[in-house]
């Protein structure tokens, strides 16, 4: 840990920060962006559902819970090489994070935890970065996970503790910080952050982001998602997010956490260019990218790649290109 990652901010400090005034703010952001990273280099990531719909966890905000009518057709669990062909078309596209999701709660000890096992050893072969999103992990799962080449696993905190039990009522923010401290054991990098947008307070975006900040070490990576607004959640009638307030949440990221990468994930194909940039010079250095406009099911729709590449070579910004000692 460097002395940038100080994980003792307080709830105060986290609140002036976030009620600087936008522009002061974001100034401040990119100062301590320009600082810790090149600014001009953007990370491609692409997401994979490796196991879609059917989710026994009641999360608000999901196209894929059992309890939302959303639509969405359960699809097993992907055969490997499906997986490891979309894999080789993404990096064939300048991705170079591949990040597989599966809608389980947990991961159990089965015969799908080995193909997935399977999929990230083979993935991490073609020397992409691998990422899982798989719901809950013991500590021997991450051994095993870190074991086949894993090198980040997401698990998100969604938002502060307060207001988790007014989205997600089958588990609880402890069963996710539990997961987060059975990854500390290996040598998995975490990705985690939440989602705007689900009705909570600013008291509960600066609680949230208190609670990102104060995780030691800091995640090394920190999404911050725009709730995607799936008809049949309890939350398709959700008010808008206003661009100010992505802005907001990104900046106050990148200035508590200066090291770790911050990534505009959901709600990004609603933004304008300006908007976009915007986010930029708030510190975002990361962006997810797809195969055919959507994230991760039919139901979350994410930007694709040949507008990606054209909104990156517009702005001047670089995509990330993985070095042999970045592995
Ligand atoms: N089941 C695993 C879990 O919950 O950790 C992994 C998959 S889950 C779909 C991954 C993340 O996607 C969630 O933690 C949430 O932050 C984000 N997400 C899911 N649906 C979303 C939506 N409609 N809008 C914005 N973000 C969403
Ligand atoms: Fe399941 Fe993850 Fe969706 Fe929650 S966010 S319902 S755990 S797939």
């Amino acid at each position: 840990m460097t002395d940038a990652q100080r994980t003792d901010w307080t709830l105060d400090e986290v609140r002036t920060l976030f009620e600087l005034p936008l522009l002061d703010l974001v100034r401040r952001a990119g100062r301590v962006h320009e600082q810790f990273h090149d600014a001009d280099v953007v990370h491609v990531n692409q997401l994979l559902s490796i196991k879609t719909g059917a989710c026994p966890e009641d999360c608000g905000y999901c196209s894929q819970s059992v309890h939302n009518d959303t639509g969405v057709k359960p699809e097993p669990l992907m055969a490997v090489d499906e997986v490891v062909r979309t894999a080789k078309r993404a990096r064939a596209q300048g991705v170079t994070r591949f990040c597989m999701g599966a809608a389980w709660r947990d991961v159990r000890d089965n015969a799908q935890f080995e193909r997935v096992l399977d999929m990230v050893s083979q993935v991490n072969g073609l020397g992409l970065e691998v990422c899982a999103t798989l719901g809950m992990l013991t500590a021997d799962q991450a051994r095993r996970l870190e074991e086949a080449g894993l090198y980040a696993y997401n698990h998100n905190l969604d938002t502060s503790p307060e207001y988790y039990d007014s989205v997600i009522t089958t588990r609880t923010y402890q069963d996710r910080l539990d997961t987060i401290d059975n990854l500390r054991t290996t040598g998995i990098t975490v990705c985690c952050g939440g989602i705007i947008g689900m009705g909570e307070s600013v008291a509960d975006r600066i609680s949230f982001l208190h609670r990102l900040a104060t995780l030691d070490p800091h995640p090394e990576s920190v999404p911050i998602n725009v709730l995607s607004r799936v008809p049949g959640t309890p939350l398709e009638d959700a008010a808008d997010v206003e661009i100010d307030e992505t802005v907001r949440m990104i900046a106050v990221a990148r200035v508590l956490m200066p090291t770790s990468v911050v990534r505009i994930a959901a709600g990004r194909h609603l933004m304008s260019f300006s908007d976009q940039a915007l986010c930029f010079l708030a510190g975002a250095n990361s962006i997810f990218t797809s195969e055919r406009n959507m994230m991760l099911t039919e139901t979350t729709p994410c930007a694709d790649h040949a507008s990606d590449r054209s909104l990156l070579a517009t702005m001047g910004l670089r995509a990330r290109v993985l070095e042999p000692s970045d592995q």
